[in-house]
């Protein structure tokens, strides 16, 4: 009778308003129609959450992370309840639930928590009298039954995460775009939506900057191999796939460019040039927190050298207080700022096996008169830190170049 179960992930623009919860409830109905049992994960309508961010930081800007958990976890709360709402008025049967309810367990890291594991019986007597279940995204709960919620754009890893553990034969993320882009459309009209993509491709992209889903939530699914289908909650057309093996033709070097303007760097000039020194200051950095992203250090050819490094913007103030400090500790010279930087990237599981793809990227940016001012590499990415003004010329380019339009 039951044709299997699909687990569906609505973000919070798909749940935005009445009309498009109403949208989502016919989306809904339609695959029970098709007689599937139907997990649905939401997330909180449409900018929720950051406006109880925004609320929080007016009463306190240093509030407490448990607390934290608690006020954020209300958005999905109220999503999942209009859901049900909206699919029983379609004359389905439906219940919702939040996180702790169904039995999403997590560690006690309050406002980034991970999930230990998960009682899925709950979802599964619910789902065996017919209902469609509706779990809340981005929450769990701690053994000592404390709410917690698993990060920005955690409901994705609520979805995968369920997905694995009621062994779902799908599992759709229903988003506000058709899928996954050559590039963002925005920038590069001519970019298409990629059929299918990698973990490891989607891994680099989600952390390079392309904001599809949620890279923790990619990382769940690679370890358990949970193929994801990304599409679009108001188009019926298939989206992307993102999977662990892609057959692609020979030639296909590059899958997509990414753009990431969220990062700033730092120089500190004349570091002097012995053992030990690079430990220091990172050391500082990564016990406050900070985490750091591209490094570079220039050969010295007069016993100091400069140290340049990356760092996301928002950590800007902080880090420029450390490094300052630091540099007078090891007697360096002065600690500059840069936050008119790009960083653009490359990334395809295709350019394993081919020499070339970088002295092409660098050709590229060189013809545009782009200068590299960084430059750091992965198994399947290439990324390069440029001046931010170039950096719509820089994806248009490469995007021309790796043949992705066509
Ligand atoms: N509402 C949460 C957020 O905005 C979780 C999510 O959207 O997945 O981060
Ligand atoms: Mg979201």
């Amino acid at each position: 009778m039951h044709k299997g179960l699909i687990v569906q992930k609505f973000g919070g623009s798909s749940v935005a308003n009445v009309e498009r919860i109403q949208n989502v409830a016919k989306r809904v109905t339609s695959y029970r129609k098709n007689r599937f049992d139907l997990v649905v994960v939401v997330s909180a309508l449409g900018d929720t959450t950051d406006e109880l961010i925004e609320l929080a930081a007016q009463i306190n800007t240093e509030p407490s992370e448990r607390e934290m958990d608690m006020l954020l976890s209300t958005g999905e709360q109220i999503s999942v309840a209009l859901l049900a709402m909206a699919i029983h008025k379609l004359g389905y049967e439906a219940i919702s639930f939040t996180g702790a309810q169904v039995g999403i367990i997590t560690d006690t890291s309050h406002t980034r928590a991970r999930i230990v594991k998960i009682n899925g019986d709950r979802i599964k007597e619910e789902l065996k009298k017919g209902k469609i279940v509706i779990v809340a995204g981005f929450q769990g709960m701690t053994l000592n039954q404390d709410i917690t919620t698993l990060g920005r754009g955690g409901s994705d890893l609520t979805a995968v995460a369920l997905a694995k553990e009621l062994k779902a034969n799908a599992c759709e993320i229903y988003t506000d775009v058709e899928g996954i882009y050559t590039t963002d459309p925005r920038i590069e009209p001519k970019a298409k939506k990629i059929k299918e993509v990698t973990y490891d491709e989607m891994l680099e992209m989600a952390s390079l900057g392309a904001q599809v889903m949620q890279a923790r939530s990619i990382e769940v699914a690679k370890k358990f191999d949970v193929p994801i289908h990304v599409r679009s909650s108001f188009l019926d057309k298939p989206g992307t796939m993102i999977i662990k093996e892609v057959k692609r033709m020979e030639d296909v070097l590059v899958s997509g460019i990414t753009l990431n303007k969220n990062e700033a760097k730092i120089t500190i000039c004349d570091v002097p040039d012995k053992p030990g020194i690079a430990a220091k200051i990172f050391n500082e950095l990564s016990s406050s927190g900070v985490s750091v992203d591209m490094i570079v250090q220039n050969v010295s050819h007069i016993r100091s050298t400069d140290i340049s490094f990356t760092i996301n913007k928002a950590e800007l103030p902080k880090t420029i207080k450390i490094v300052k400090k630091a540099a007078k500790n090891i007697e360096a010279g002065e600690v500059l700022k840069d936050e008119d930087i790009a960083r653009v990237s490359i990334v395809g599981v295709g350019m394993k096996s081919h020499s070339g793809v970088a002295a092409k990227m660098f050709e590229t940016l060189a013809h545009n008169k782009i200068n590299i001012e960084m430059i750091s590499t992965s198994d399947i990415s290439i990324s390069c830190i440029i001046q931010k003004k170039f950096a719509e010329t820089a994806v248009r380019s490469l995007h021309e170049k790796f043949g992705l339009g066509k």
